[in-house]
């Protein structure tokens, strides 16, 4: 059973984020504590999936529309032509805190020194 996390609560605004991008089922919200000049995280509005390693088949178009959200938000913001990274962090290893998949988007300077 999936459990709900902070992200649930920023989906149905209980808390406050800053929002920057929504469509039906992806929600873009800039990060509590910015790891870059800017820096988004992109989830499933609709969906509880703990982790990259919980995706079944069926949800896989998801982790794309995520993506292409992600990569509109830069061309938008004029990010696109320096460049940006994308990372989705699974499990501990990977330093994953909140259980509700996400992609981070970094972006705003070189970002060899900036990582999550
Ligand atoms: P993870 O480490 O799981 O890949 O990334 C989780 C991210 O969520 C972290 O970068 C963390 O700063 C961010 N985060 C955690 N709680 C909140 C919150 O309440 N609001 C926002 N906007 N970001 C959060």
């Amino acid at each position: 059973m999936s459990q709900e996390t902070i992200f649930s609560k920023i989906i149905r605004r209980e808390i406050p984020a800053t929002i920057v991008y929504e469509d039906e089922e992806v929600l873009g919200f800039e990060d509590i504590a910015p790891k870059a000049p800017v820096h988004v995280l992109f989830i499933p509005k609709n969906v509880i999936i703990p982790t990259l390693d919980d995706l079944t088949a069926g949800q896989a178009p998801l982790v794309g529309k995520l993506a292409l959200a992600a990569a509109n938000y830069a061309r938008q913001q004029g990010l696109a032509e320096d460049g940006y990274r994308i990372v989705m962090n699974c499990r501990e290893h990977a330093g994953q805190t909140v259980f509700h998949i996400h992609m981070h988007l970094l972006a705003g300077a070189a970002l060899g020194d900036f990582g999550v």
